[in-house]
């Protein structure tokens, strides 16, 4: 059932205090967009603490990132402009959120991607998640960094910044940044414990072919049928010997 745009300005409050909650984001970081049809979005505003939000805080901006409508106060988050290259790119988008989870941003900052097969939910929902090289906030650079990656991929690391998810959904991206973040942690801690130990082409493979007959919307980089996905360096969908 479709949600309407009251509902869904509630909903994104909803995520907005979750993400707060579980410390992806700090003070006044992290923004959230919706695709409502191709010319109209509802984003989160710029400062304000994404955990503190009530529906008369969003704002509705067009393809473009211009401001259709803003209450008194709020204007859209400067980040907007990296949310509206993923809809230019995936008309199959429905939701973008970026936050900076405290495991994955230790990750981007370390320069290091999530390429380590691991654990079977990780495989079977992320495949493996890349950084994008540096951008600096607010400016073309971010945009421009992302957008080789976007049809290949629904989740990326941003160098030294933090994570980006999409999907259908507003839903459905947040439960990819969940998804994102768990996988960071898992491999930060089985690294202090002496190192994860590697999942074998066989079981990745089994893995692969779940994600496949589940059917899941969205881009799997495991889809690019003889090839290995190129994006990251050690990238683990060589270990498969397309
Ligand atoms: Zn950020």
């Amino acid at each position: 059932m479709a949600l309407n745009e009251q509902e869904i300005k509630e909903q994104i409050c909803d995520i907005g205090r979750r993400i707060y909650g579980r410390n992806m984001v700090a003070a006044n970081d992290g923004n959230i967009s919706v695709k409502l049809n191709d010319h109209e979005f509802l984003c989160t505003p710029t400062g304000v603490s994404k955990g503190f939000m009530t529906p008369e805080f969003i704002c509705k901006v067009d393809e473009n990132g211009n401001v259709l409508e803003a209450n008194e106060g709020f204007r859209p988050s400067s980040e907007v402009k990296m949310h509206m290259r993923v809809y230019k790119l995936r008309p199959d988008v429905g939701s973008v959120v970026h936050a900076h989870p405290n495991f994955a941003t230790s990750f981007a900052i370390a320069g290091r991607p999530l390429n380590i097969p691991m654990m079977p939910e990780a495989v079977i929902a992320l495949g493996c998640v890349p950084l994008t090289p540096y951008g600096t906030p607010s400016t073309m650079e971010i945009p421009d960094a992302i957008e080789p990656y976007l049809n290949d991929f629904d989740s990326l690391l941003l160098e030294n910044h933090g994570a980006l998810t999409w999907s259908v959904d507003l839903m459905s991206a947040y439960m990819k940044m969940e998804s994102l973040e768990f996988y960071a942690e898992l491999l930060y801690k089985s690294e202090v414990l002496g190192g994860p130990k590697e999942f074998t082409p066989e079981e990745i493979k089994k893995l692969v072919d779940i994600r496949r007959k589940m059917g899941l919307p969205g881009k799997y980089p495991a889809d690019r049928v003889g090839e290995n996905c190129y994006k990251c360096k050690d990238c683990f969908w060589k270990r498969l010997g397309h």
